[in-house]
């Protein structure tokens, strides 16, 4: 399968379920440029490539 097709953009992922392949780095496109807000008291972090999103 390919690794794009492994991540959606409808689901938060959680960084200690899933932690960065690269430190600091998108798990898809491997940017390092994100988009921070904080949600429900949640640290979310969205790629500004690609729009994956994971909490930390
Ligand atoms: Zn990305």
């Amino acid at each position: 399968m390919d690794k794009e097709n492994e991540y959606n953009n409808d689901t938060v992922y959680e960084y200690k379920i899933l932690p960065d392949i690269i430190p600091g780095r998108c798990d898809r496109c491997g940017q390092a440029k994100f988009k921070s807000s904080v949600k429900n008291g949640l640290f979310l972090r969205e790629c500004r490539n690609c729009g994956l999103k994971k909490s930390i």
